[in-house]
């Protein structure tokens, strides 16, 4: 390897988040490189094809670059558009498709390597979300190919049985797209009752849908093993074994933790699962000069950090990293 290209601030991960961060050095005139491991925005490029958002445009901009759509809730694709205009504006310094490998600390900074060279920089900012990590199902068969993570459309399930795994939003938008595709679906939720996170303008519609027998949604229900030709489930006291072609698995995703220790970020184990360390007012870690920008930031609590607020914490990371460089320079 040569010699570590420098910059002052590196962020890792082209998110929304990412970018808004990016966004807010570039206005400042700081030095700063964005590494993205896919595309741009690449968890919203692998939404569902058709999902509509549940936020409204405005919500979701950043850097206040207006993002204008008719309808009040933008669709996944009017998002992808305006996320590479609000680059091109912006003319944020991104190398895309340069995945970031490891990284480790400097009396200096930090050292990140890359799929393709090495970096150095003083301040880093990781936003790397959570979407590439999710949670698995631990059960027998969990991993057969007939098991998904990820929907992306209805069509391939066409006159299939297919389980749909989870009771939050994903599950509720997947059992609805199927069912209007013309799979067989059979909803199982852990919970006794419909979640309260669904989106309220979503949960009538499934409510519907169940009542009137089109999808099968079974409470306090947990999926046992995954046959090649069927699914073991329980309820209660009784076993079922039901046919079944396709495994949905929407039961969240998670931050890559191994990637956050690595970095020596303190994570805290709670009931649910982690969660790291940082101070709320500025982002930065438990390591001085480590930051973390959008919903990397909420461990496995991700239903409270979102776009919406993310796209702020840029913010506070520049104010503080500015702050830090004022008092630096008194000092001299
Ligand atoms: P991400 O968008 O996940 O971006 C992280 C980026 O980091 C990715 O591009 C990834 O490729 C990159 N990366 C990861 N690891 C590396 C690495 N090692 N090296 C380099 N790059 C790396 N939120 C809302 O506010 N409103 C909504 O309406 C909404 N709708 C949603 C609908 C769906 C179906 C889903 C799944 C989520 C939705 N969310 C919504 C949540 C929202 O998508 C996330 O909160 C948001 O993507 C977080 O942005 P981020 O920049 O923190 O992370
Ligand atoms: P999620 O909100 O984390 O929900 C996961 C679901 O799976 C929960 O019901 C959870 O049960 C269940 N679960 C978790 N682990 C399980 C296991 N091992 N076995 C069985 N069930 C398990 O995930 P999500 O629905 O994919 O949503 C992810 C993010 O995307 C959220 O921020 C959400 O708001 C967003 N989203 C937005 C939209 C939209 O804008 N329209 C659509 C989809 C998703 P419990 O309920 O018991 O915790």
């Amino acid at each position: 390897m040569g010699k570590a290209e420098y910059f002052e601030t590196i962020i890792i991960g082209a998110g929304p988040c990412g970018l808004a961060a990016a966004v807010e050095l570039e206005r400042n005139d700081m030095d700063y490189l964005v590494l993205e491991a896919h595309n741009i925005v690449n968890a919203i490029y692998n939404y569902p094809t058709h999902q509509t958002f549940f936020s409204s445009s405005e919500k979701i901009a950043i850097g206040e670059f207006p993002f204008i759509t008719e309808e009040h809730k933008p669709k996944r694709n009017q998002a992808l558009v305006y996320y590479r205009e609000a680059v091109k504006h912006f003319d944020l310094n991104i190398r895309v498709f340069e995945k970031v490998t490891s990284g480790s600390r400097t009396d200096e900074g930090f050292i990140i390597e890359t799929d393709k060279k090495s970096y150095s920089c003083r301040h880093l900012i990781i936003a790397t979300g959570y979407y590439g990590q999710p949670n698995q199902l631990d059960v027998p068969g969990g991993d057969k190919s007939k098991v998904s993570h990820y929907f992306k459309e209805a069509h391939p399930y066409f006159n299939s049985q297919v389980l749909v795994v989870g009771g939050r939003n994903s599950s509720a938008d997947a059992a609805i797209e199927l069912e209007k595709a013309g799979a067989h679906v059979t909803v199982i939720h852990r919970r006794a009752d419909y979640s309260k996170s669904i989106k309220p303008w979503v949960l009538p519609q499934l409510k519907s849908l169940v009542e009137h027998g089109r999808i099968k949604y079974a409470f306090n229900t947990e999926l046992l093993e995954v046959k090649d030709d069927s699914a073991v489930i329980r309820t209660g006291d009784e076993i079922k074994e039901i046919k079944n072609d396709f495994v949905l698995a929407m039961i969240g995703y998670h931050p890559d933790y191994d990637f956050l220790r690595s970095f020596g970020i303190r994570l805290t184990a709670y009931e649910e699962g982690y969660a790291p360390s940082y101070d709320h007012a500025t982002m930065e870690t438990n390591i001085e000069n480590l930051y973390l920008a959008g919903v990397v930031a909420a461990g496995d609590d991700a239903n409270t950090i979102f776009i919406e607020n993310g796209r702020f914490h840029g913010k506070k990371i520049i104010r503080n990293i500015m702050q830090k460089s004022a008092l630096g320079n008194q000092h001299l």
